[in-house]
């Protein structure tokens, strides 16, 4: 793939393009339950084999008529016409031909019997008794009013869905609704691709995991929460292979069990050039690194390259720029290694600035910022105070980035664009 060891800086659009012509989906699936199958991804196309609704049916508690019999009515009385009641169709019952010149009591979602054409609402007819409708029974007379179109209320065979189309193609990644719609035809189980296995790393020697004592010098491991609940919400597996040393031998075991267990390896920290970093030297020696410069903010230092032949992300270790280079960078690319076929790149909203950064940018910038619906229903977005790679708060406190191109210069009032964090956390 190509890369940049150069002094050039490498723009954003042009690394993913590269990641993704990069990515290799992964082959293996499974059969899972579709009550089971939430944000999974679809390893086949889907062909439904029934109609939906398998028949005509009612939309309505009312009567089933033939139109005919209400218009020829209509013609001779000029008024309201009376029917003689014929059956009675329940939800789930088969109803016999509707015979001319009557009407059918009939309940939403029931089957519209042969013959019938139309349904009239119950609100609009009335016992001929004088009483409510509710309760009549055959051989009972309805009076219907005369303003009825034909085919009112009648849900045709197939409307949703007809047989032998295409309801959802591989590489879909599994909604709520989606399973609502294989259960809708039938499908009790179906084929998507295994999850795919991320193994994290968090390197440094002054690196404690919470929950345990920080000595002087210590800081609590967060990059690993943010990942595992990054991965977590993409549908992906993380095998968390723990703290690791600055170390050479400790670094160079870790990765080689890491790319045996996972499909793709993940550091943080460590990847500098600094004396103290060895990951870089040591996936150099296990396989091929390439260390970026990024135009992203934060985004340094930022690796991509493979340990035994696995993928491998080495991002940065401050825990902003690993939300930042996670979500915008490897993300993309894990998506498509897991097979999706679209929404790999978040979609981003255009709103208006509440903050003004009027000095270039050299790099694009993901600023933390905070998403505000205004009286007037305008969307305006603010920034908060602390824009440090190291400050997670800010990440917490905001709910999506807002993006400062290259050269862009914005003032307050401007239109920016806003990509919300929920489109990154699926
Ligand atoms: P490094 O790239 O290893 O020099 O790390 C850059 C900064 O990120 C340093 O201040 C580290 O202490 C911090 N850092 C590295 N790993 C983690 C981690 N897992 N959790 C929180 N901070 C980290
Ligand atoms: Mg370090």
């Amino acid at each position: 793939m190509s890369c940049c060891d150069h002094a050039e800086l490498l723009p954003y659009d042009r690394a993913v393009e590269d990641l993704l012509a990069a990515a290799t989906p992964l082959a293996e699936t499974e059969t899972v339950p579709v009550a089971k199958a939430l944000g999974r991804v679809l390893a086949e196309n889907l062909r439904a084999t029934i109609d939906v609704p398998p028949a005509n049916n009612s939309a309505m508690d009312g009567f089933a008529i033939r139109f005919d019999d209400i218009a020829q009515a209509n013609s001779s009385n000029a008024g309201r016409v009376v029917l003689p009641v014929s059956q009675r169709i329940p939800a789930g019952a088969t109803p016999s031909p509707l015979k001319p010149g009557t009407a059918a009591r009939i309940f939403t979602g029931s089957e519209i019997p042969p013959g019938a054409d139309t349904v009239v609402m119950q609100e609009q007819c009335r016992s001929l008794a004088g009483t409510d409708v509710d309760g009549i029974d055959c051989d009972r007379a309805v009076e219907f009013p005369a303003n009825v179109t034909c085919g009112d209320h009648v849900r045709e065979k197939g409307l949703d869905i007809t047989a032998g189309s295409t309801i959802l193609r591989q590489g879909h990644k599994l909604l709520p609704q989606d399973l609502g719609l294989l259960a809708s035809v039938g499908m009790a189980e179906v084929e998507v691709y295994r999850r795919l296995r991320l193994a994290i790393l968090s390197t440094g020697d002054e690196i404690v995991e919470p929950g345990q004592a920080c000595p002087d010098g210590h800081i609590y491991n967060s990059n690993r929460f943010t990942l595992a609940g990054l991965i977590d919400a993409m549908g992906m597996e993380c095998v968390d292979m723990g703290i690791i040393p600055d170390d050479p031998n400790a670094t160079e075991t870790a990765l080689r069990k890491a790319a045996e267990l996972a499909n793709c390896v993940i550091t943080t920290g460590g990847v500098s050039v600094g004396e103290e970093d060895h990951v870089k030297a040591c996936v150099d020696r296990l396989g091929e690194l390439q260390l970026w410069r990024l135009a992203i903010k934060p985004g340094k230092p930022l690796a991509f390259g493979n340990v035994l032949g696995k993928p491998f992300f080495g991002l940065p270790g401050n825990p902003a720029a690993v939300f930042v280079t996670f979500a915008m960078v490897a993300r993309p690319y894990l998506l498509r290694c897991q097979g999706c076929a679209d929404g790999l790149l978040p979609m981003a909203l255009t709103v208006q600035a509440n903050f003004s950064r009027n000095f270039p940018a050299k790099r694009q910038e993901y600023l933390r910022a905070r998403l505000d619906i205004a009286d007037n229903g305008l969307m305006s977005a603010s920034l908060h105070d602390n824009q440090s790679s190291g400050a997670l708060s800010a990440a917490s406190w905001s709910n999506g980035f807002a993006v400062q191109a290259v050269d862009q210069l914005i003032a307050a009032g401007d239109n920016v664009k806003f990509i919300p964090y929920s489109e990154l956390f699926a």
